[in-house]
């Protein structure tokens, strides 16, 4: 699978272009040098299928492959029932959209928070549920043609630091990580400076997973601030206070020569930022030939 670089909706540029309707963003993404989008149904499944369905055909004819963000509110570690039933319907949802779009392989998702329980207690019960409910997926014939990312989280009540999510990725061949390097930065006070901090992440899950599992990971990136309790909110490529910073990062892709998905996450400046990753990529790239 070969690198792409795309934008978690449209931000503020398509805003000002006075076009809302959907049926506009493969054109706008395309327009912006970019090959892949994500659509985000964060608070929930709010479109129609059959619209997901003509919107899916502009993606393909402009060769931009899309994933899909499931909803905030799944939650496999709350020890309630019901909750991990719903959680698991929001994945088979997100499922059904990708289907509906067509050209869509990626869902992302938040595997769950902890609350006041004990961390490995959770843990343990998200691996349960996910062997049961990956393995249920299997028997249908859901993961034909896609992949689960479970993301790394930016807060520490948040399941999701990279190692717990390589871990998750270990239980079924088509889940692969999500790694959100601005969360990964947030949650670990600044932690990602330079070329061998980046290094490190992907050796470690490369090791783990291999390298052909890694070439279809999913990658999240933006600036974050943060405090105390990690994340605080996303910001975009004006700053320069919190980071992390994308070359690094970039360098690495092109040494190894993953085969990622680059979505960039920027506050409002999304398509302009995985741009400017893009370019640098491709310049860096250029250069090692
Ligand atoms: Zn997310
Ligand atoms: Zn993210």
């Amino acid at each position: 699978m070969a690198i792409r670089f795309g934008s978690s909706g449209c931000g503020i540029e398509f805003a000002e272009e006075d076009n809302s309707s959907l049926l506009f963003v493969p054109d706008f993404i395309k327009r912006k040098g970019l090959n892949a989008f994500e659509y985000s149904f964060g608070h929930g499944y709010r479109m129609h299928e059959e619209t997901a369905r003509e919107v899916g055909l502009l993606f393909r004819k402009y060769d931009i492959k899309v994933s899909i963000h499931a909803p905030y509110y799944i939650n496999f570690a709350n020890p309630d029932e019901e909750m991990y039933h719903k959680s698991e319907g929001y994945l088979r949802t997100g499922i059904k959209f990708l289907r509906a779009f067509g050209y869509a392989d990626h869902l992302v998702f938040h595997s769950g928070s902890c609350g006041k329980e004990d961390r490995q207690i959770c843990l343990d019960r998200i691996k349960y549920r996910f062997e049961k409910t990956f393995d249920k997926f299997e028997k249908e014939g859901l993961f034909k043609d896609i992949w689960l990312c479970p993301e790394t989280m930016g807060k520490p009540l948040q399941i999701g630091s990279y190692k717990e999510v390589v871990d998750f990725c270990l239980i079924h061949p088509k889940v692969v990580p999500t790694f959100d390097f601005g969360h990964i930065n947030a949650l670990t006070q600044g932690s990602l400076k330079g070329k061998d901090d980046y290094k490190r992440i992907i050796d470690y899950s490369i090791e783990k997973l291999g390298k052909e599992k890694m070439d279809n990971c999913h990658i999240h990136f933006s600036k974050i601030q943060y405090g105390e309790k990690g994340e605080i909110r996303h910001l975009n490529f004006e700053d320069d206070i919190y980071g992390p910073d994308y070359e690094p990062l970039m360098e690495i892709l092109a040494d190894y020569k993953l085969g990622a998905r680059v979505i960039s996450e920027s506050a409002g400046m999304q398509p302009r930022d995985a741009k400017i990753m893009k370019d640098y990529f491709e310049k860096y790239s250029n250069s090692l030939k």
